[in-house]
Order: structure tokens, then C-alpha cells, then sequence
């Protein structure tokens, strides 16, 4: 395959709700980019089919230049049924939704894959998958959570059939007639424990939390309880409040603070209002439950387990799901060089960032969950999409030279759907 070489101002790794988000602002604003990666690909491929998305509808909707195209205009316009915060959206909608908004902002997403990322000629060099390689004077990574799939040590000692993470699913369907155990509290953990049981899948869950805790089924709130508890993009109350809005003034804390905003303070493991019931008092739950060592028998996953009283137990399984999480680390970005990453200033795994998601490395930016460590936990929910697309794009057509004069971006069309 011929190696092609172009150069292009901003390249937009990512094609989810932030790349997209960020691409309609350049977009508008006339800067010269690219825009790489599969639209909204983490959401077709790695949530099960059937989830409901945690956060409000209301909250979920991508940043466009004119806060026009909301998950609730989108509903309405084509006869949906909508709610701001009393019905869940579904992940199908969800995703009709994220494809509506690429083909009316962003039509030019080019689905291939970043493979090498290196300095050269004083800025930034992209290759991909099918060959081309690209000169960059930007590179704006919104690559999402997926390539930081965190694993225990132990799942290390299973064999690949044997155990997944919960990001690998998509479709249910390999996981029929096995006996699965689910590994973990958080939202994806209940989500699969729930979707598996109403499949017909023999399924258990292990936390090592004392209690499952979901977030509280809403209802239409008391002036009391908005006063008391205002709903803000990422949940209610006034701190997580403070933490959707101000993104910018987090950054400014110390490096201590920030890190603990972003992973431990705000949102612990909470799984989605609408999933307790069908989990409670349905799926088996072993609680207060740690894994201390996993083998293999007879084909099987066992997990040797010990609760908090110390009593031991050993659980035999099919096939493991751990849904143990993400965590942010640059080193395992595969196509991030090592020359490149010695240059890039971490905390903790996660780039420390510039007011305008920039790297150490001067033209490299970070935006989306990558960037939690540095602005806070709303880079970890769609709703924290606004903020990297207006501020970002707005620095960049400052300091780029406008080759192209500015796409109209019209007013959202109510007669014409895409
Ligand atoms: C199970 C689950 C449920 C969630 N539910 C919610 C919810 O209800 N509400 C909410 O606000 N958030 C939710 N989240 C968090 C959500 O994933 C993030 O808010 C959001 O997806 C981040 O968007 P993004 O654009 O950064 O990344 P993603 O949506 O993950 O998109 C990543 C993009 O990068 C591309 N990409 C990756 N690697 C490369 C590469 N090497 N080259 C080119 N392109 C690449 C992918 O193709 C894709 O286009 C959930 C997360 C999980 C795991």
C-alpha cells in the first residue's frame, strides 16, 4: 500500500460525543481539520445492547455551536417519546441521536485507525491504518475510555475464553446457556447482571462493597428538594453542581485535590436508577466479597473468594465478566511513540493539561475522560462536552490561520431531517 503524506491544521482523534462534539465547533468557526475514528464506535460495540445511559436526558445531549440540537429537539422532532429526567434514554436512542448530529455537523468523519503518533518538523505526525500519514500542527485525542480497560491482577491468570472485560460487549449473545459471574458494583457490573438474568443467563454477581447502591429513581422534586439538592449535568446536589460548571476553576487546585475530585469524591460505584429492580432480589449477590486468586478447572473459571468475616469460598463459573473499570494511562495508548511519551507531563497516568487541553508537548491535547485528572468529573459524561468544543475550538481558530472561510452552520432545519 502506497504511503500517502498531507498536512492538515487540527486532527480530531475520536469520533464519540467529544471528537464530534469539538469537530462541529471547528467546523464553524472555519478551522481546517480532520476528524478520525468511528462514529460513536464505543457506544455501537462495547455497551450491551439494551442498557439505559445513567445520566438525565436532558444532560445527555453533544455541544453544538448553537445549542440547538439536543437529545430533546432531536426526540421531538421526530415524534419521540421524551422526558428530561423521569424516562431513561436507551443506548439505540442514544445512538440515532449521535449519528443524527454527525451527518448534520460533522459529515466527514473518516473511519480509520490512529496507529503511530510522533513529533516531526516541529509539530505532531499521525499514521493510520491504511497507510497515510498526516502532518499536524494540532492532534486533539478524544479517544474515550475503551483503550484503558482495567483488569485485575488476578483475571491474568485466566485464559482469555474464560474471563472479559464488561467494555467487550456488544452483543450478548456469546455468553448463552454459560454460567457467568459478574465482578464489580458500578453501573456496568448491575447493567450486564440485569440484561444477562432477563436473557436466561445463569448469572452471579460478586462486589467486594458492602451494599449495591443505584442512584435514586427520579420523580418530580419538591422546591425543597431543588433547593436543597439542585440536579446538575452529572447528578444532584451543589458540589457535583459546582464540579459540571466550573470545570476550568478545578484545574486550578492542587494536583492532591484534583485527582481525588476526579476519581474518588464525586461518583463512587452507583448503578442506574431504573436497574435495581431488576437486580435485587433476582440475580444472586455475594457482597463484601474480594477476590483473592483465580485458577482454572476442568475448563472452568474458579474464583476463590473470602468475605469480610474472612470466611473463604470458591465460585466456579463458565466464564468471568470483570467490570472493574477504567483507568487512565497514557503509556497504554499504542500508538502514542516513546520518544513522544517521555515528553508528555502525567499525573498518575493522565496527561496534566493546560487551560486549553494541552500536553506538555506544545499542539497535543487531551480531551474527554482522559482529561477527568485535570478539569474534573464531568470530562467523564457526555454533558462535559461543552466545554472542550467551545473553549478549545475557540483558542485553536485564535491561533490557527484560517484557510477556509467559515461553513454557515444554519439553524437546526425543522423540515428536514437527516
Ligand atoms: C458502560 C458505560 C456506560 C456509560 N454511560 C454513560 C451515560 O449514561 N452518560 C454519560 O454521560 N456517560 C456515560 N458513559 C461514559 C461515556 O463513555 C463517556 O462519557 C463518553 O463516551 C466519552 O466520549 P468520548 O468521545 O471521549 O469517547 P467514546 O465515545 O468512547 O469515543 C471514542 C472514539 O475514539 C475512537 N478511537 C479510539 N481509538 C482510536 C484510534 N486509535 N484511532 C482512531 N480513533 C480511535 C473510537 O472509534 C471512537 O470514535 C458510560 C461509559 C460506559 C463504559
Amino acid at each position: 500500500m502506497g504511503r500517502l503524506s498531507t498536512s492538515v491544521d487540527v486532527a480530531v482523534i475520536g469520533a464519540g460525543p467529544y471528537g464530534l462534539s469539538l469537530a462541529a465547533h471547528l467546523r464553524a468557526r472555519g478551522v481546517e481539520h480532520r476528524i478520525f475514528g468511528e462514529p460513536m464506535g464505543p457506544w455501537k460495540h462495547n455497551m450491551p445492547r439494551g442498557m439505559l445511559l445513567k445520566s438525565y436526558p436532558w444532560a445527555t445531549s453533544l455541544s453544538d455551536p448553537g445549542s440547538e440540537f439536543t437529545v430533546k429537539s432531536f426526540c421531538t422532532e421526530r415524534a419521540m417519546p421524551y422526558h428530561d429526567v423521569l424516562t431513561p434514554l436507551t443506548l439505540d436512542r442514544f445512538i440515532e441521536y449521535g449519528e443524527a448530529f454527525r451527518m448534520r455537523y460533522v459529515p466527514a468523519v473518516e473511519s480509520k485507525v490512529l496507529t503511530a503518533l510522533e513529533t516531526a518538523d516541529g509539530g505532531l505526525r499521525a499514521s493510520f491504518d491504511d497507510g497515510e500519514t498526516i502532518n499536524a500542527r494540532r492532534i486533539v485525542v478524544a479517544v474515550g475510555l475503551q483503550p484503558f480497560e482495567h483488569l485485575p491482577q488476578d483475571a491474568a491468570h485466566l485464559p482469555a475464553e474464560l474471563c472479559s472485560h464488561s467494555g467487550k460487549y456488544g452483543s450478548l449473545e456469546a455468553l448463552d446457556g454459560k454460567e457467568v459471574v459478574v465482578v464489580g458494583s458500578g453501573s456496568s457490573a448491575t447493567d450486564l447482571a440485569a440484561l444477562l438474568h432477563e436473557r436466561g443467563i445463569s448469572v452471579a454477581l460478586v462486589a467486594r462493597a458492602r451494599q449495591l447502591r443505584f442512584a435514586n429513581r427520579p420523580h418530580n422534586r419538591s422546591s425543597i428538594e431543588r433547593a436543597m439538592a439542585p440536579l446538575s449535568g452529572i447528578g444532584p446536589g451543589w458540589t457535583l453542581g459546582a464540579y459540571a460548571k466550573y470545570p476550568q476553576l478545578i484545574r486550578l487546585l492542587s494536583k492532591e485535590r484534583r485527582i481525588k475530585i476526579a476519581n474518588h469524591e464525586a461518583l463512587g460505584p452507583l448503578g442506574g436508577a431504573f436497574v435495581r429492580d431488576r437486580v435485587v432480589g433476582k440475580v444472586p449477590t455475594l457482597l463484601a466479597t474480594s477476590l483473592q486468586s483465580t485458577e482454572t478447572r476442568n475448563g472452568k473459571a474458579v474464583l476463590n473468594l473470602v468475605d469480610a468475616g474472612h470466611a473463604k469460598q470458591s465460585l466456579q463459573a463458565d466464564h468471568v465478566i470483570f467490570a472493574t473499570g477504567y483507568k487512565i494511562d497514557v503509556s497504554r495508548l499504542g500508538f502514542v511513540n516513546q520518544a513522544l511519551l517521555r515528553n508528555i507531563r502525567l499525573e498518575e497516568g493522565a496527561p496534566q493539561l493546560s487551560s486549553h487541553y494541552e500536553t506538555s508537548v506544545p499542539g497535543l491535547h487531551f480531551i474527554g475522560p482522559a482529561a477527568a485528572n485535570s478539569f474534573g468529573p464531568v470530562c467523564r459524561f457526555v454533558y462535559g462536552t461543552y466545554h472542550p468544543a467551545r473553549t478549545l475550538a475557540q483558542h485553536l481558530s485564535s491561533i490557527l490561520v484560517r484557510s477556509r472561510p467559515a461553513v454557515q452552520v444554519r439553524p437546526f432545519d425543522r423540515t428536514v431531517l437527516p
